[in-house]
């Protein structure tokens, strides 16, 4: 079976774990997390980043850090994943759900501005495979009724919006290190604190309310308790497996790349045949090659290629299910249809794509595809 994804594991990876055991500090902040924080603060110029247990932690700190309190309004896509929503309900948010783009699961910022009230707290853009949402008009909402821009970053680290690092161009970015992203450490995740005056109180929240990091660095006498907060800081040893991701960052998404093109290649004539839509990518958006997907033109046309492609010992996988109409969620929706998302939740579906992908596996893939529809290599 060709599987959906397999987690990398650089070479180095095993002696950078046991590195972090060696010297003795295996718990939150330890060396390799300060590497890892400082190699991409540095690299996408942003203040301050932390290293978090998963993005759902980074998204739940930045929901903290915008001081989202019950009643206030929070708009995201439906098209997303459950962390995305949970991060900004759990702090009592009113979530105002809104549409995909006709040709990109990302949300459409038309339908952004319809629902904008004084109310509005924060915007939520989900980057979805790595593709920037538009962020100039997301940007000019957000200002006119002074609320926080939050970026769901979790597929989107290496990608760019007109040149500039997703996760670092709203207030927070919240990234993902999960096993299926690009790169991982099993679980985890990092926050992206774009300007000076939430670095402070970012560090605190993350250190379960006490000022530790900044009498670690010589800046008070005592820490105590100071703030609300939780434990979001990850072991050092997933620090470790991190680092040796960062170190191949480019390798991995060189290669990632190569996949994707060719996926791309391959599969583009189905669309001329009107058969699916291969992704599109806008112009202003420099993607990271994170996810290959098709757009079917029914459910049962996707249930029966994932079908076709098991017995060709392919796994294909479909992605979110709206929100808007989720079992959680689908009474307190304030009934705007959003037709965009509930098509990519029904007709959206991904193929393998990951750095230890093989030639010839991904060519068996491709000609499993054409071969559906009856686009046979004979
Ligand atoms: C993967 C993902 C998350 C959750 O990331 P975790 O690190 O598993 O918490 C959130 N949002 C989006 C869009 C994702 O793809």
């Amino acid at each position: 079976m060709i599987p959906f994804n397999r987690p990398f594991l650089p070479e180095r990876a095993l002696g950078y774990i046991a590195e972090a055991y060696r010297s003795g500090k295996v718990s939150g902040d330890g060396a390799f997390t300060k590497r890892c924080e400082s190699f991409l603060a540095e690299r996408y110029g942003c203040h301050r980043t932390l290293l978090t247990t998963s993005c759902t932690a980074a998204l739940e700190l930045a929901a903290l850090l915008c001081r989202i309190q019950a009643g206030d309004e929070v708009i995201l896509p439906s098209f997303t994943f459950v962390s995305t929503a949970n991060a900004f309900a759990l702090r009592g948010a009113t979530l105002v759900f809104v549409d995909s783009l006709p040709d990109h699961p990302n949300m459409d910022p038309v339908r952004v501005a319809e629902v904008m009230t004084n109310r509005t707290k924060a915007i939520v853009p989900v980057h979805y495979a790595g593709v920037a949402v538009d962020m100039d008009p997301i940007l000019r909402l957000a200002r006119d009724v002074g609320a926080f821009v939050v970026e769901d970053a979790a597929q989107a680290v290496e990608a760019c919006y007109r040149g500039r690092p997703l996760g670092t161009i709203g207030d927070f970015g919240a990234f993902s290190f999960h096993e299926t992203k690009n790169v991982h450490c099993g679980e985890g995740g990092l926050l992206a604190v774009r300007s000076a005056e939430h670095v402070a109180r970012a560090e605190i929240l993350w250190e379960k309310g006490t000022n530790r990091r900044a009498f670690f660095r010589g800046e008070t006498a005592k820490y105590g308790w100071v703030d609300v907060g939780s434990s979001f800081l990850p072991a050092d040893i997933l620090a470790a497996l991190l680092w040796s991701q960062l170190e191949a960052l480019e390798e991995i998404n060189a290669r990632r790349f190569q996949l994707w093109e060719r996926y791309l290649a391959a599969l583009h004539p189905l669309q001329q045949a009107g058969w699916l839509q291969v992704p599109v990518v806008p112009g202003f958006a420099g993607h990271n090659a994170h996810c290959f997907y098709v757009v079917l033109h029914d459910e049962p046309t996707r249930a029966r290629l994932i079908k076709h492609l098991q017995k060709r010992e392919v796994l294909a996988v479909f992605h979110y299910q709206s929100l808007h109409a989720s079992p959680y969620f689908a009474d307190k929706h304030d009934g705007r249809p959003l037709p965009h998302a509930d098509r990519f939740s029904d007709c959206l579906l991904r193929l393998p794509l990951f750095h230890d992908l093989r030639d010839e596996d991904q060519a068996c893939v491709i000609d499993a595809v054409l071969d559906f529809f009856g686009i046979g290599i004979g």
